[in-house]
């Protein structure tokens, strides 16, 4: 059985004042019985990884650099959020895709330095609205599947996190029908690329307007293993509702 992960993303939002929103959460939820990550802006990794030590919150980054070390100004590599406290890294989110031209080429390479880090990579894939009303959407998934994700993958290592772009930070959602068409079209390439063992194992959250009202019914859905959050992890007593509606 795969335990469900509720995974917060804190995107360009959080001050050391913000802190206190951890620690809210970490008396909120208590040991639930699902994962529980935040990833919080790089400037914050270290100090919320010192808040949330012994409670159930993991903390991780949204984006590492592809290289160990060296001159790369303004980057941060993979082993910097290890160092600073992080275990998991969000890589080819689509605002990443978009503001930064992330191929799906980049997101596999920056996938191959967080597992050699020893991060748990959170690969992101999704279509646009203009892609999904062409009928378009698994061909697009399958091709982001298949180049961002570097051969090797582990339960223990990899997370994917399917975002319709058109369904982020917009307050809409795709039917349960269409939710669980694409979970079971990235189920079956996982176990078709890396094997039963594998393909079964490795967790794929659904991410894009979640909210506490409506993250119980996406859990039932065939393959969802758990959320993608952006809005609703920024606080406490919203995000503690995800949490207990996947535990
Ligand atoms: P949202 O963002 O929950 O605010 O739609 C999700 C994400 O971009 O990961």
């Amino acid at each position: 059985m795969r335990k469900k992960l509720a995974a917060g993303n804190w995107k360009m939002n959080g001050l050391q004042s913000s802190l206190g929103e951890i620690a809210a959460l970490a008396e909120l939820i208590g040991q639930p019985n699902c994962d529980v990550l935040l990833c919080t802006p790089a400037t914050l990794i270290n100090s919320a990884a010192q808040v949330a030590d012994k409670s159930a919150i993991n903390i991780g980054a949204q984006d590492c650099h592809a290289n160990e070390t060296g001159a790369h100004t303004g980057e941060i590599s993979a082993d910097m959020i290890v160092d600073a406290g992080g275990k998991y890294v969000i890589l080819g989110h689509s605002e990443r895709r978009a503001d930064h031209r992330e191929s799906d080429a980049c997101v596999r390479d920056k996938t191959r330095a967080a597992w050699a880090a020893g991060l748990t990579a959170i690969v992101c894939v999704g279509e646009t609205l203009e892609q999904r009303e062409a009928s378009n959407t698994l061909d697009i998934i399958g091709g982001q599947l298949a180049t961002s994700i570097p051969d090797k993958a582990t339960a223990e290592t990899l997370v994917v996190a399917y975002e319709p772009v058109w369904a982020i930070g917009t307050g809409l959602t795709p039917t349960l029908d269409q939710i669980g068409e694409v979970h079971d079209f990235i189920r079956a390439r996982l176990e078709r690329r890396f094997g039963e063992g594998v393909g079964r194992s490795v967790r794929v959250l659904y991410g894009g307007s979640m909210n506490p009202k409506n993250a119980a019914e996406i859990a039932t859905v065939s393959n969802v293993d758990g959320g993608l959050v952006g809005g609703a992890s920024l606080k406490a007593a919203d995000f503690a509702q995800i949490v207990d509606a996947l535990s």
